[in-house]
């Protein structure tokens, strides 16, 4: 039962679907609830049977949602039928205002508010009103003592004492407290669950659109917004470096692409592993076998030293597959400091990487070491 609940809610449905759900299911518990106390009560074979009626009737109309499929006639007839028939004659016959059936009408007119949309709320909210203040209305000529009564109404209304109302009332204020506090409760878990999962939804779409699928490493886009968000031409000590994996053509035509995608993963994740983004560094893909890092550092020469760090870790990656691989990256790093164009700053560095491939490859070519003048 719990498990089939629980399809009914399931994430494929619409958040207002499940919301109706809520409501039918917690409607019906406490409609069956209310026939066994109508019974225990003893207030009668009409009272019984009109509360046994409205079970039927919630059984229909989850019918009509769940089988049939017609969501918005379902919708339609629940508040209908129970606020311009079950409740009306539910109240004649449970002993109309002597008892808690007017809690029960607030139930009714609550339930209007989550099922029906916009005018359709309305229409029906203000129809159902007029037929409780109506029946409230007929119930008083019927009870008036100086009104004849006919052996009819003597018969269906049932006629309560105070032990029995202050029973009732207990009743009612239980079981309508209980759907009120129930159907509001699970109504807020699930807009909750539903803003989790869309934030869930937010955070993920954030991140494709900042980072690169394959490597995880952030996209050229959010590097490029990344560089535009620090100041990264005003202090000296932010550096860049672009690197550049040696030979890779080859290492596909060898060894085939899907080992290139994962030597380019494990590249990646070396290369992810020396930034510290709590310090504004950041690593990106920025082409299809090259890299650019964010980094700062004190010196020229603390950064060439994480550089170089992060180029032997490259080198001593193990290969499963291939024991004997190498696979080696060329870089070019500058220091960040006095550009005014993100253009020039990455061409410098593209021809420091380029230097550093007619070096012989696997190596870091910096300002210092290439002979390329810094711009101080
Ligand atoms: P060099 O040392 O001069 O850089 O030589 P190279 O062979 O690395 O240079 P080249 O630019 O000729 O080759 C880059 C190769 O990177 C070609 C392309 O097929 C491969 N590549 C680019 N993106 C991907 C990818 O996502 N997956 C795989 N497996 N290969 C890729
Ligand atoms: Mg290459
Ligand atoms: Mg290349």
């Amino acid at each position: 039962m719990a498990e089939k609940i629980k399809k009914l809610l399931g994430e494929d449905k619409s958040l207002e679907e499940r919301i109706f759900t809520v409501i039918l299911v917690v409607a019906l518990a406490i409609v069956l609830v209310s026939t066994v106390v109508t019974v225990i009560e003893k207030l009668g074979m009409f009272a019984s049977v009109s509360t046994l009626m409205a079970a039927v009737l919630l059984l229909v109309i989850m019918m009509i949602n769940f089988i049939w499929k017609k969501e918005r006639l379902a919708r339609v007839m629940l508040c209908y039928v129970m606020n311009c028939f079950v409740l009306p004659v539910t109240f004649f016959s449970c002993g109309g205002i002597d008892s808690g059936m007017v809690l029960y009408i607030l139930a009714g007119l609550f339930l209007i508010i989550p099922t029906l949309k916009g005018m359709e709320r309305i229409v029906c909210f203000v129809i159902s009103l007029i037929c409780h203040v109506c029946t409230i209305g007929i119930s008083y000529n019927f009870m008036a003592g100086n009104k004849a009564k006919t052996q009819f109404t003597t018969n269906i209304l049932a006629k309560l004492t105070l032990e029995d109302r202050i029973i009732d009332m207990i009743a009612s204020i239980t079981l309508v407290s209980l759907f009120v506090c129930m159907t509001t409760y699970l109504i807020l878990s699930e807009y909750q669950k539903e803003r989790h999962n869309k934030e869930i939804l937010l955070e993920r779409l954030d991140d494709l659109s900042k980072k690169d699928e394959l490597t995880g490493l952030f996209n050229r886009r959010e590097l490029f917004r990344h560089f535009e968000s620090v100041g990264l031409f005003s202090e000296r000590k932010y550096y860049v470096a672009m690197f550049d994996i040696d030979r890779f053509k080859s290492i596909n035509d060898t060894y085939g692409h899907l080992f290139g995608d994962l030597a380019l993963k494990e590249i990646s994740a070396e290369l992810n592993g020396i930034i510290n983004p709590a310090e504004n560094e950041i690593a990106a893909r920025y082409g299809g076998e090259e890299f650019v890092l964010l980094l700062r550092a004190k010196d020229d020469e603390e950064a060439l030293r994480r550089v170089e760090n992060v180029r032997k870790r490259v080198e001593h990656l193990k290969w499963e597959d291939y024991p004997n691989l190498v696979i080696t990256i060329s870089g070019g790093i500058i220091n960040c400091f006095g550009y005014n164009q993100l253009t020039s700053m990455l061409a410098q560095a593209d021809e420091l990487l380029y230097k550093a491939k007619h070096s012989g490859r696997n190596c870091i070519i910096s300002q210092k070491n290439s002979g390329v003048q810094g711009i101080e």
